[in-house]
């Protein structure tokens, strides 16, 4: 099976990890500052504070922002459920925007009309590596006084008109380093912020709440976790960071491999880059036009050995979240995208052939359902 997406480990990788498993630190040792050193010089941030999933960088990045019960926050519903379901952790309440039909982006044009007295946030998601409308977003947080924090875990990488997503004019951005994501850890994520007290307090809660005091004594100060990342890992974000480049570039050779492909196949819609801005290409999702065949040609694909897959269905439509205040909830865009997206392989090991193999396959199958209509 060609599965949706991979990591790519090299000897380097392994030769780093190893180096570490055989020195005296397993954790809490030297690697992790290096990579947070390197991970915030790569992005243009002050600082960045490595932990151990995207998950708990959200988690962290909300608790440092004050988010708790009787705050409302607004998202979009095109995302990992993490993104929402740490907001549920702290006690805030997702609002969720419409997406735009071009990037799959929550729509910042509509993210004005959701603001409220209890509003304290906006958490942009790079969906698939595609940067969202930063400046209209910052100018309405500005306005309204909302803190803006960014789940990039699709998009290291990735530049909004020329700036690096990471340099941050946002609050704090997270990164999530799980195999599939622009580089590994293994299981990984991490925090990148400009502000030295938010950097001090993702310091303490990484770390139980505890901290050396002036004599040198551990105090716990704050109500903290273990979400340490170790250091083998670490090392392995470091030699994977080295690659990131390479990485990117194959991603968008996978991408113009596709359009050379697919452009002319009018039954699917296939997703662009805006102009100004470079996407991550975490995930490459099309769009077939007619939304009844998405579910036949999901299974054609999978019977032919093309682990395709859906990314996402809408947060909001999960049981969970009809159970917790979302029962009928639904946003048109969101709704039309959730029945008609699929996501084809794409990452940077697939080779020209495979995509031609798992392009014929898509055009075969339009052929023969046109054959039986
Ligand atoms: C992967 C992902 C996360 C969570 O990251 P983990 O490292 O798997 O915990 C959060 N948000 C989005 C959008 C993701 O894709």
């Amino acid at each position: 099976m060609i599965s949706y997406g991979r990591q790519w480990i090299d000897k380097a990788d392994i030769k780093a990890v190893t180096q570490v498993l055989e020195s005296d630190w397993l954790t809490q040792g030297p690697k992790i500052n290096k990579f947070e050193q390197k991970l915030a010089r790569y992005c243009g941030a002050k600082y960045a504070v490595a932990v151990s999933s995207g998950t708990a960088a959200l988690h962290l990045a909300y608790l440092v922002a004050g988010l708790r019960a009787g705050d409302e926050v607004i998202c979009s519903p095109n995302t990992f459920v993490a993104t929402t379901n740490m907001l549920l952790v702290v006690g805030a309440k997702p609002v969720f925007c419409d997406i735009r039909l071009d990037t799959y982006n929550l729509d910042e044009q509509k993210v004005e009309k959701l603001i409220s007295k209890k509003t304290k946030a906006i958490v942009p998601v790079h969906f698939s590596g595609q940067p969202c409308e930063m400046n209209t977003i910052l100018r309405i947080a500005k306005k309204h006084h909302l803190l803006v924090i960014e789940d990039a875990a699709h998009a290291l990488g990735a530049r909004y008109q020329g700036e690096k997503i990471g340099s941050l004019s946002s609050d704090m951005c997270i990164f999530s380093f799980h195999p599939v994501k622009s580089i590994t850890t293994g299981e990984g994520g991490a925090v990148l912020t400009n502000n030295s007290r938010h950097y001090k307090k993702l310091l303490s809660l990484r770390s139980h709440g505890i901290h050396k005091n002036k004599l040198g004594k551990n105090v716990m100060a704050d109500l903290g976790f273990n979400y340490r990342l170790t250091d083998f890992q670490s090392a392995l974000g470091i030699s994977q960071l080295r690659k990131l480049g390479r990485f990117l570039k194959d991603r968008h050779s996978v991408v113009q491999w596709y359009e050379q492909e697919l452009n002319s196949l009018n039954q699917v819609i296939l997703p662009r880059e805006l102009p100004r801005n470079y996407s991550s290409w975490h995930l490459y999702v099309v769009r077939v036009k007619n939304p009844k065949l998405r579910d036949r040609l999901y299974k054609f694909l999978r019977r032919r050995g093309i682990g395709v897959n859906f990314h996402y269905p809408a947060v909001y439509s999960h049981p969970y979240y009809r159970r917790h205040g979302f029962a009928a909830f639904a946003l048109p865009n969101t709704e039309i995208y959730q029945k008609s997206c699929l996501t084809l392989p794409c990452y940077p090991t697939l080779a020209r052939s495979q995509i031609r193999y798992i392009s014929r396959t898509i055009k075969s199958f339009f052929r023969s359902y046109e054959r039986t209509a």
